[in-house]
């Protein structure tokens, strides 16, 4: 599976999908709610892996969003890679020997 995103530059940089070739149909109907590129319901964040959401109920009755990252598909095991566009041309970024 490979998920593409680009980088924008604002006050801080974050990053921002751009699509997705998905490894199987199951990983696509999760895309968005169990997991997706950066968090739920957002357009672009700080975070460029992709994420599986945990709710996390608070004392005061609120759920804050806990992001894990995951390396690799949980129903089909496939890696999962970000590659990262820059204008007219991809370059593969693995966690291993991105900075
Ligand atoms: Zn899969």
């Amino acid at each position: 599976m490979r998920v593409f995103y680009r980088s924008l530059r604002r006050s801080v940089i974050v990053y921002q999908q751009t699509r997705v070739a998905f490894c199987c149909a199951e990983m696509e109907r999760q895309w968005g709610r169990l997991f997706s590129f950066g968090a739920r319901d957002i357009v672009a964040c700080t975070s460029r892996d992709v994420n599986l959401f945990v709710d996390r109920p608070q004392a005061n009755g609120r759920t804050i969003l806990e992001l894990v990252p995951i390396q690799h598909c949980p129903f089909c095991g496939e890696a999962i890679e970000t590659v990262r566009e820059y204008r007219g041309q991809t370059r593969i970024v693995s966690r291993a020997n991105r900075s």
